[in-house]
């Protein structure tokens, strides 16, 4: 188990570590949830979803705005310029950069929208992406298996529900 408080660097070395130590067994476990199709797979998911954050806030966290960064869709582009008030091509040309898979993301990380506290200053015009992040709320999570794996990484709230889930459909 994982430190549910503020999280520092160690923490998300540790963080990274115990994910590391439980891929193979995560990885076989997601072989198991794509076969079987738990009816019930979301709700519990969700249910999980609600503990951890009824717990802990992403304020002590923003490992995701730190590391990560989304994909930014065109709309999240026209909605960003208009919420800095920046023209489309300004704000491309400022803050982002085209990945290996032709997507737009940020052209550095932390996130250049991250302040010190740990907040989003574009939060109400945040990417789709971020708003999607850490996907253990959304439907059908049986596709999202492969992205979960990855995250269980960078999320201590991936991380603690992947643990969870393990033991509940064991
Ligand atoms: S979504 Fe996960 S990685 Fe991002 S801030 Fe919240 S707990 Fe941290
Ligand atoms: S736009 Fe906001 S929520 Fe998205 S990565 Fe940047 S700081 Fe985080």
């Amino acid at each position: 188990m994982i430190k549910i408080t503020k999280m520092n660097k160690d923490d998300f070395e540790k963080l990274k570590k115990n994910a590391q130590n439980s891929k193979k067994l995560n990885k076989d476990f997601f072989k198991k949830l794509r076969k079987k199709k738990y009816k019930n797979l979301d709700e519990t998911v969700h249910e999980l979803h609600e503990d951890f954050f009824s717990e802990f806030s992403c304020l002590d966290c923003a490992n995701c705005c730190k590391t990560l960064g989304p994909r930014l869709l065109q709309k999240d582009i026209e909605r960003l310029a208009v919420h800095l008030k920046m023209k489309e091509s300004k704000f491309i040309e400022q803050y982002l950069r085209i990945d290996e898979d032709n997507d737009y993301v940020f052209k550095s990380m932390p996130c250049p929208f991250l302040d010190a506290e740990n907040y989003c200053i574009v939060y109400a015009s945040r990417p789709k992406a971020c708003k999607e992040f850490p996907h253990t709320n959304q439907k059908r999570f049986y596709q999202l298996l492969n992205e979960t794996l990855l995250n269980t990484e960078i999320c201590p709230a991936v991380y603690e529900i992947t643990e969870k889930l393990r033991d509940i459909y064991k």
